[in-house]
């Protein structure tokens, strides 16, 4: 089985076993400093109080600022994309306004590509 950056949800149900995408993350996640998220923070508990999810996904975002693959994990949480959990120090949210932002640029490049130039 493939080693994988952090603990999914699922895995924290069967922590060994792994069955999320995060098991198609590419050669980077070799070097992922939260491969042993032994603190859990990369993903909410259920329930989990709102104070305490701020807490933890700030914790989980200095865990990130210090990876070296922090590019290649945000990127790969944006490609697949990763609905759970802080992946190259954005959380869930912050990936949906990324990823919104990009539809909307691409759009507008695309727009801008169709429409004829006036000289
Ligand atoms: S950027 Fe964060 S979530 Fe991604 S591999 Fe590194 S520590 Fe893990």
């Amino acid at each position: 089985m493939l080693q994988t950056p952090h603990q999914s949800p699922q895995a924290a149900v069967v922590p060994v076993q792994r069955t999320s995408s995060r098991e198609q993350t590419g050669p980077w996640h070799s070097e992922a400093v939260c491969r042993r998220d032994e603190a859990g923070l990369f993903f909410a508990p259920s329930k989990e109080p709102t104070a305490a999810r701020l807490s933890r996904e700030q914790a989980a975002k200095r865990v990130c600022a210090r990876c070296p693959v922090l590019v290649e994990c945000r990127e790969h949480a944006l490609l697949q994309p990763e609905p759970y959990g802080v992946w190259g120090g954005l959380t869930a949210a912050e990936r949906r306004v990324m990823l919104a932002r990009r539809r909307r640029r691409d759009a507008d490049l695309g727009q801008s590509a169709q429409v004829p130039r006036i000289a």
